[in-house]
């Protein structure tokens, strides 16, 4: 079997590649109705909320789409915190449908600096919402979510957030940090394929609902809601990845979400540390924001990550991504999330000895 290191899809337990191949089932019968009211109760827990939560039909993307056209309307000033080409990506959905955004963007590599987005919502007094990514998949880097928020309220600003790397495996306790809208998708910490969407949404983010101008359709959240309380989705929704959200979900919660993100510090410990056993650096300027989900490493010293990422696949069966966009062929990473244990993160640094000096890794 390939070790698929990308920070998402992930590789599935057994128990969820068995229930995704069951036979379908009526979406709109009893069945269904038990199992989507069963599984948004689930993961209300691992969002640690108590608002609303709805599950779409879509990649995480369509539910960043739908966490901006839900609550904004064309003219509304948006901050825009990004830190990478995820942040990037929802500040451009934002300006897609008429917001006016106000970009924030930090270096690749750095975290959001709190106190510079409380000087840009001190000299943008009409922003309506703030715009973050939890942990930015690009570049290996996680924001301190917790004070950002407590900033974003201070000045009484819905919080938009992009978790879609984050929840399920790092700490994001959306009631607790008072996130209005927080976002992830099935493919990333909760060990199902790609597929669904997940959204929570704040009473605060229902009351901008209300009056939110944006034109939407397939993403209208207060339809969703609407058919949520007679046990439905508006449309027909991947009835497959339901039924594999609903084992794993019962995995998570058995292994506890406490344990789960202790998980993750340990892996993304032992992958940072592999790292840099190996002469290599981490694309994360401050190691105290380097994501547990995901390592970005920079490609020094000859090293042409294309060439070793390649070897890696054809010889060793091991899957690693690359850098995207203006990182490309300057980076590699290794996604470290959902389903995986500290061996599958030794395996990738042994190998990794052996076949970065045959992509020239020590020659310059
Ligand atoms: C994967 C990812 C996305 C995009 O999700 P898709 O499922 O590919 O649409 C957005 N933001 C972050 C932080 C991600 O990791």
């Amino acid at each position: 079997m390939e070790n698929l290191r990308i920070p998402g899809p992930t590789p599935l337990p057994k128990e969820v590649l068995d229930a995704i191949s069951r036979q379908m089932i009526n979406h709109r019968g009893p069945e269904f109705r038990q199992i989507l009211a069963d599984i948004t109760q689930k993961l209300k827990l691992l969002f640690q909320t108590r608002n609303d939560l709805l599950l779409l039909t879509c990649s995480g993307t369509g539910g960043m789409e739908a966490g901006i056209v839900n609550f904004l309307s064309p003219g509304d000033k948006v901050l825009s915190v990004s830190i990478g080409v995820f942040g990037d990506r929802f500040a451009n959905i934002a300006k897609q449908y008429g917001a006016e955004v106000v970009p924030l963007r930090f270096e690749f590599g750095q975290a959001a600096d709190p106190d510079t987005v409380r000087k840009s919502l001190e000299a943008n007094p009409q922003v309506k919402a703030v715009l973050v990514t939890h942990n930015e998949t690009s570049t290996g880097v996680t924001n301190d979510l917790a004070t950002i928020s407590k900033i974003v309220k201070s000045f009484d600003k819905l919080l938009l957030v992009d978790g879609i790397s984050s929840l399920g495996c790092i700490d994001l306790p959306v009631d607790a940090w008072n996130i209005d809208v927080a976002i992830t998708g099935s493919q990333k910490g909760f060990m199902v394929p790609p597929g669904l969407a997940m959204v929570s949404i704040s009473p605060a983010a229902w009351q901008a609902n209300a009056k939110a101008k944006m034109s939407r359709f397939y993403f209208d959240l207060a339809k969703a809601k609407s058919s949520l309380d007679k046990g439905e989705t508006p449309f027909t929704p991947a009835v497959s990845i339901a039924f594999g959200l609903s084992v794993s979900l019962d995995m998570m919660l058995k292994e506890g979400l406490p344990n789960i993100v202790a998980r993750h510090v340990r892996i993304g410990k032992a992958a940072r540390a592999g790292v840099k056993s190996l002469g290599l650096s981490l694309l994360a300027a401050d190691e105290r924001y380097a994501s547990n989900t995901v390592t970005a490493v920079v490609a020094s010293k000859g090293l042409d990550p294309k060439k070793s990422n390649k070897i890696m696949r054809e010889e060793f069966k091991i899957v690693l991504a690359g850098g995207q966009q203006t990182l490309e062929g300057k980076i590699f990473r290794i996604g470290h999330l959902g389903w995986v244990a500290e061996e599958d993160i030794k395996k990738v640094i042994d190998t990794l000895k052996v076949v970065l000096p045959r992509a020239g890794f020590g020659s310059a």
